[in-house]
């Protein structure tokens, strides 16, 4: 299938597979993927290495936003796929813990972090052939995206498939926590004042409940052929 320069936008709502999603979209289609949930957690893992966070998810934003001149954070491509850097430290694995997962939402509420995340992921897309995920790509980061697409999927599965995730990278976690952190995360990200997560008015929700990776690729070249087939 002949898969034209196009720029795609994958949101929605935590653990609904986004990335999954993403990165095989990026495989089949030779784009690049980008990861914009990696580049908020990063800046998360770098607040909270400097004593920028305190109890009870609460975070010293206006030492982190005077922080942010001195984060370096980027992406980096190997053959295995893109890797997330904070300076030169690779910390694909240091930003999926649960304590980065329960301080990244109030880290992304604040408007300069959000704007400093924005402008990274603008200048990475610029070239098009690209595929990026997150909360509000479509309608904010790239709201010419050409391709919008919205997730969705029942809560206890977002939690299955998130516990599942975190095992088998070695980290410890209970379902209910997990649970809990999701609907926390989901409650904060869709009521913040900045890009708040909701789905754009042209983008195709796609609700994977009962979907495989398979499954939803099947659905995805359909859309692909019918829109921009030639
Ligand atoms: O996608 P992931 O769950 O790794 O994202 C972590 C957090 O980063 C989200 O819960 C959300 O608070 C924030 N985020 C965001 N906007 C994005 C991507 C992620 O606010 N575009």
């Amino acid at each position: 299938m002949h898969i034209p320069d196009i720029k795609i936008a994958v949101d929605g709502y935590s653990s609904t597979g986004k990335s999954s999603f993403a990165k095989l979209i990026a495989k089949e289609f030779s784009f690049l993927y980008l990861d914009s949930g990696a580049l908020y957690r990063a800046v998360t893992l770098f607040a909270i290495r400097n004593g920028l966070t305190g109890e009870n998810g609460s975070v010293d934003a206006a030492a982190l936003s005077a922080s942010l001149p001195e984060i370096n954070v980027s992406f980096r491509n190997a053959d295995d796929g893109s890797h997330t850097y904070l300076g030169d430290e690779c910390v694909d694995q240091d930003i999926r813990t649960i304590e980065v997962s329960s301080y990244v939402s109030p880290v992304a509420v604040i408007p300069e972090v959000r704007e400093f995340v924005d402008r990274i992921l603008r200048d990475y897309g610029k070239a098009g052939r690209v595929v990026m995920d997150g909360r509000d790509i479509g309608t904010t980061v790239f709201p010419d995206a050409d391709l919008k697409i919205f997730m969705v999927a029942d809560v206890n599965v977002r939690a299955m498939r998130r516990l599942k995730e975190m095992k088998a990278s070695g980290s410890d976690a209970d379902f209910d926590t997990v649970l809990e952190n999701l609907k926390t995360r989901d409650y904060i990200d869709s009521h913040r004042e900045t890009s708040p997560l909701r789905q754009a008015g042209d983008a195709i929700v796609l609700d994977n409940t009962n979907m495989t990776l398979e499954d939803q690729m099947v659905w995805l070249r359909d859309i692909v052929r019918s829109r921009f087939g030639d």
